[in-house]
Formats: C-alpha cells, structure tokens, sequence
C-alpha cells in the first residue's frame, strides 16, 4: 500500500508518517513545502527507513503532485498541507485561501486526473482522505452539546472557514465526479513536534524561560484534547477503512478550559522543573486581549468512528500532557532552534503579547 502525506512536515504529519512507516506493508511519501511549520527533523526516526520518501513540493502545484503520485504509484492520499494557526489567519488570511482552498481544489484535480487512468483494480483501491478541524462547525455554547457528522457547518474564523471551503469541495468531487473520498474532523492536538506558536507548547517553553504565559480573554474557552498520535492512528483507519463519501469526526472526550490548560501545565513543571525559591509557575499567566471571533466551546461525538471502525483514544488528558511536558523537557535540540531562529514577525506578537 502506498501511501502519499501532504504536510508530512508538520505536527501531525509527522506522526502520521512515523506511525504508518512501522509497518513494513507501507510505503509512505511525504509530499512538505516546508513552510515555517515544516520540520524535516520531526522525521528523524524515519528519515533513513526504507519505506520513507520526502518530496519537496507545492500541493498548489498540480503538475508536480500528479508527477508524485504517478512516480509513487500512490494507493492513499492523506491531505494534512494546510495553514493552521487561526492568529496567523486573522493576520494574514491570504495564504489560508491559497493553500488551504486552492491547494485543496488543485490536490482533487491532479487527484482525480491520477485516478481516472488507474486500472480498475487500482481505482477501487484508491482513497483521497482529507484532514479537517472541528473548527468549522463553529461556536457551541457552554453546555452539553456536540458536534455530530450532521452538524451544519458555521466557521468563525479565516482558517475555519477556509477549511470548511475545502471540506466541501472534496464533497462536491466526490458527488460530481465519483472521486473516492473519505474526510475526517478532529477536535485540538497536542504533543511531540508541535510548533511553538500554539497554546501548549508555546506555555511549556514560556514558562521555562520565565516568560508571562499568555491566556486570552478570562481562559474560559473550552476545547477537546486529543494527544496527537491517537489522532493519527485514527487517520490511519479512517483512510484504510473508512466508508468513501462519508466522514468521522475524531476527538479525545476531553474538554478543558484554557486556563485548566496551562494550570495542568504549570502544576506538572512545578514538579519536574521547580522554580527556585518558592515560586509556582502559575504565577507568569497573563491574560491578554481575546481574540476577536474567539468561539466558546468545541465538543466532539466521536461515536461514529468508535462504533463503525473501532477507534478509541488510548491516552488521558493528564497522561498525554505529562508525556508532551517531557518530550519539550527532553527535546531542545528540536525546539531550541526554532525558538532562537524565529520569524521576526512571530518574536514581535510574542512580545506584543507578554507586554499586555
Ligand atoms: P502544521 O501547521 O503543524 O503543519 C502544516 C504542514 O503543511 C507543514 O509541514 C507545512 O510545511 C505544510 N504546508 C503548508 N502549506 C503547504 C503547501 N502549500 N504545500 C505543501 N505543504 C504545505 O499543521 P498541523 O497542526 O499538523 O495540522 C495538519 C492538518 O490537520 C491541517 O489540515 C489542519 O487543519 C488539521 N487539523 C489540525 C488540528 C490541530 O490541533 N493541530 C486539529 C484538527 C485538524
């Protein structure tokens, strides 16, 4: 089974390819622009395994994507390429739209060019599985209510709504042109590799540097947690056996506010990494203006995948957070550079952030 992953590069593109290269049955090509969020590092472990390919390409560019997949005589697409950071697309939608929307419209093309010249017994193999964010069914209210497959979609944000565009054009190609397609919606990741721009990492790190550890608005905004490589062995499934034209929603059935959060963080490197003196690290939270749009709560039914194709999350909220904690504690040979090599522009919101 060959298996092609754009965005292999990123948080959990890595772990979808590190997951899928232990088995020896898969061959898997990561197809990675290497944007900012691009880490070739994040594929140490595999980088030498004999079923591991890079591919340094544009998924905006459809030629070199069809070229791939032919190359690779790819079996399974699993689409991760995206722009993923709703700060960044607040700032800067424009390449939300480019990558996200018009990378997606120009995947399915070369897809299904790809597709339609497969034997017979190839094309029913093959599967287009494209990564989506519970982000764009939009803002629950502080209850009990969740997210379902049938909830309509309402994106809040530039990155949502440019996701939620791409989920409905590999709808639409599916139902117009018969392209094979499954899709799935996941709620928050956290773990190894994630770039530190985002919440969890960016606190484990602001706190080792004795930096304020910024929390929007009052902290109360609730997300589901779901440790990253439970996320991608579900996309290993869904894309091997999920049912084509539906789609699963994935999610860790562990809701927490922001601040119970970086409270959970804090109290974890109380204990690994004490402060000197008396000193407890939730005393650099800072809360910082609320992001404009900020949607209240995320919440995920994830009976669909448990009971269809037999997936559950593996790890706790507190056992994965602790996991996280000691990877950043363990790895700053992967964090160290990008933190001190960082984007003017991000070092300048960082610093904007910890004035307020
Ligand atoms: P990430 O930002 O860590 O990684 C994105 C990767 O895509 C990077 O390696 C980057 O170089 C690559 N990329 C960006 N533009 C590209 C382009 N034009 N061509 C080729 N490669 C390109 O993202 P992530 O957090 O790993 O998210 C991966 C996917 O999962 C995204 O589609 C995202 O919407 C979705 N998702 C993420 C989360 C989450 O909590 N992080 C939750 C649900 C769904």
């Amino acid at each position: 089974m060959n298996f092609l992953i754009t965005g292999g590069a990123g948080f959990i593109g890595s772990a979808v390819c590190r997951h899928l290269c232990s088995n020896p049955d898969y061959r898997v090509t990561n197809l990675d622009k290497l944007t900012y969020a691009g880490n070739l590092t994040s594929l140490r472990p595999i980088e030498k395994a004999h079923n591991y390919r890079f591919e340094h390409a544009d998924v905006c560019d459809a030629s070199a994507v069809l070229e791939v997949l032919k190359r690779h005589e790819i079996d399974i697409v699993i689409h991760l390429a995206a722009e993923s950071h709703v700060d960044r697309s607040i700032d800067k939608p424009a390449a939300f739209i480019e990558t996200n929307i018009v990378g997606t419209y120009r995947m399915l093309n070369s897809a299904l060019e790809y597709w339609r010249r497969l034997s017979s017994e190839r094309k029913s193999r093959f599967r287009f599985h494209h990564v989506s964010t519970d982000e764009v069914f939009g803002d629950l209210p502080f209850d009990n209510s969740v997210f379902t497959e049938q909830t309509p979609y309402a994106p809040s944000s530039p990155y949502s709504a440019s996701k939620a565009a791409s989920d409905h054009l590999v709808r639409a190609w599916h139902k117009t042109y018969r392209l094979p397609v499954v899709l799935s919606n996941c709620s928050n990741n956290y773990g190894p590799c994630q770039f530190p721009e985002k919440l969890i990492p960016l606190v484990i790190l602001n706190a080792l540097d004795e930096k304020p550890l910024p929390v929007y608005g009052a902290g109360r905004n609730v997300r589901d947690w779901l440790f990253v490589e439970d996320h991608a062995c579900a996309l290993a499934i869904v894309a091997t056996r999920g049912v084509v034209g539906e789609s699963y929603n994935i999610g860790g059935g562990s809701e927490r506010s922001n601040m119970e959060v970086v409270e959970a963080i804090c109290s974890i490197l109380d204990d690994k990494r004490p402060r000197s003196g008396s000193r407890r690290y939730r005393d650099l939270i800072a809360f910082v203006a609320d992001r404009p749009g900020h949607d209240r709560r995320y919440a995920i039914d994830a009976s669909k995948i448990r009971l269809d194709l037999g997936w559950a999350p593996r790890e706790t909220f507190a056992g994965g957070l602790a996991k996280t904690v000691d990877w950043y504690l363990q790895n700053e040979w992967w964090w160290g550079p990008i933190r001190s090599d960082h984007h003017t522009s991000e070092r300048l919101r960082e610093e904007r952030m910890s004035a307020v």
